[in-house]
């Protein structure tokens, strides 16, 4: 007779959990996964897949713009937001059902409720309380609204996925992914779109020429974009609402998104109960094995808030299960991680931005590689959108430890560069490649010269 109900009771049945519930119970392991919300997270339910869903939408008004330039006559365009969103909300079904079945097929047990832990090895579940050899916690994050006058006005992403009916006006808040991505859809899908931005340019933390490119390009494309600019106070009036800016200037709208970061899920789950130990930001605290400090407790993805990916998560579950039940370690590799913007256009990175490899290596130990110009379909499209890419390359070793895209399809492109580039592979690897002809990517191969440096 086993000690315990489980021999791993997984919290959470988003990317991380589900990944390391299903691998886990595919050995053999004894897996329960609890889930109060939704299967599959926020990346299925509220995040990346719809994310991109609504990005492809939203990316139609300008193909029907280009297609004009190659002799197409598109007629009378009309968007209904409502098919839009139950054509998501199908497919969104359709996967809840699929990581069900992957558990269930896998020998998890899946529990659809609140779980909270009672000690380490106990678990309140669905009213029942059950006990497990180990505990894994993947509760994920949650959106983040600062406390100000009016804030409850403002809607999150969250609640965006599933609007009745599309604002004509829209301001959306923050600098980061989200309202980036968000203000884009918008956008596309012809509301008027302001983003308003507290810094003075949004995407802190990539590059610059790539944050400063896309800015520009984000303004053609129609969006009021501001900086330096905060909402002090949201008042409704009537059907709308009336911001109050930090500057004094006043804004009415019909919809206020906030995008202003995610807080770990970690309230509420019974954890400081059993001690566990949780950083300021209320993220758990791991070890490099995923370990927090109460030994039969783990915990992955954003709620340890370190790399928030949905790929990250997935490595990370996969990494623990092969620690706890297989024979050697497959560790995660936190270097060398692409991500990308599904912004219009897109923007895409992996490695080291411009300023992290100058102070890194110094500033005489890098190399500066750029080409910004018009994609071949823009030659006959009219449209005004321009590219830009950007490597980094260290001097002594000749490696490319940075890549950088503002472009249609950028993730497409820096997912394969990213293997090059934990690879190793230097500059004169890139130079050897041959391109291939005539593609934005073969760029990539063809930047001979680097960008003179400011004392040169
Ligand atoms: P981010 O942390 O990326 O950005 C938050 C933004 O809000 C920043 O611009 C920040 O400004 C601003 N902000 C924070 N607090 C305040 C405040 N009190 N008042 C005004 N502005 C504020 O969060 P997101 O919500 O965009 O996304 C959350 C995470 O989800 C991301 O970090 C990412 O890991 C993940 N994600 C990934 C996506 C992808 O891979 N495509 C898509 C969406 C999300 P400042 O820079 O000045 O701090």
């Amino acid at each position: 007779m086993p000690a315990y109900d489980y021999d791993l009771f997984v919290i959470g049945g988003g990317s991380g959990g589900v990944r390391a519930g299903r691998m886990a119970a595919s050995l053999g392991v004894r897996v329960g996964v609890a889930e109060e919300r939704y299967l599959g997270g926020t990346c299925v339910n509220v995040g990346c897949v719809p994310k991109k869903l609504f990005s492809y939408a939203a990316h139609f008004a300008e193909d029907f713009e280009d297609a004009a330039g190659f002799g197409w006559t598109v007629g009378a365009r009309r968007f209904d937001w409502p098919t839009l969103v139950r054509n998501k909300n199908t497919e969104i079904e359709r996967l809840n059902g699929i990581y069900r079945r992957l558990l269930v097929n896998a020998g998890a047990e899946v529990i659809e409720a609140r779980a909270r832990l009672l000690d380490p090895h106990t678990v309140e579940v669905g009213g029942r309380t059950v006990t497990a050899e180990r505990i894994l916690v993947a509760t994920g994050g949650w959106p983040y609204v600062p406390d100000f006058p009016g804030s409850g006005h403002a809607i999150t992403s969250n609640e965006a996925f599933f609007l009745e009916r599309l604002p004509e006006r829209v301001v959306v808040v923050g600098g980061g992914y989200i309202a980036v991505e968000f203000a884009g859809i918008f956008n596309g899908l012809g509301c008027r779109t302001t983003q308003l931005y507290r810094g003075p340019l949004f995407l802190r933390g990539f590059d610059d020429d790539a944050r400063s490119f896309l800015a520009e390009e984000v303004r053609k494309k129609g969006v009021d974009l501001h900086f330096e600019r905060d909402v002090s106070a949201i008042e409704r009036r009537g059907d709308s609402f009336l911001l109050t800016l930090n500057e004094g200037s006043t804004l009415e709208c019909d919809l206020v998104m906030y995008a202003t970061g995610r807080k770990p899920l970690s309230a509420d789950l019974g954890l400081e109960a059993c001690g566990v130990e949780l950083n300021a930001a209320g993220a758990i605290v791991v070890d490099g094995n995923y370990r927090t400090n109460v030994p039969s407790i783990y915990a992955i993805g954003d709620v340890t808030d370190r790399v928030n990916l949905t790929p990250v998560a997935l490595a990370e579950g996969m990494a623990l299960v092969w620690h706890l039940y297989r024979d050697h370690e497959r560790p995660v590799d936190y270097e060398y991680i692409p991500s990308a913007v599904f912004s219009q256009p897109n923007l895409a990175t992996v490695g080291y931005t411009e300023a992290e490899a100058r102070a890194k290596f110094g500033d005489d130990a890098i190399e500066i590689y750029r080409s910004t110009f018009t994609p071949l379909k823009h030659t006959l499209s009219g449209s005004q959108e321009k590219t830009l890419m950007k490597l980094v390359v260290e001097r002594g070793s000749d490696r490319v430890v940075g890549a950088h895209m503002v472009g249609p399809d950028a993730g497409e492109t820096i997912q394969g560069l990213a293997v090059a580039l934990k690879a190793g592979a230097t500059k004169a690897l890139f130079d050897r490649t041959i391109g291939i002809h005539p593609t934005s990517a073969e760029e990539w191969v063809t930047m001979r010269e680097p960008v003179a440096r400011a004392d040169d």
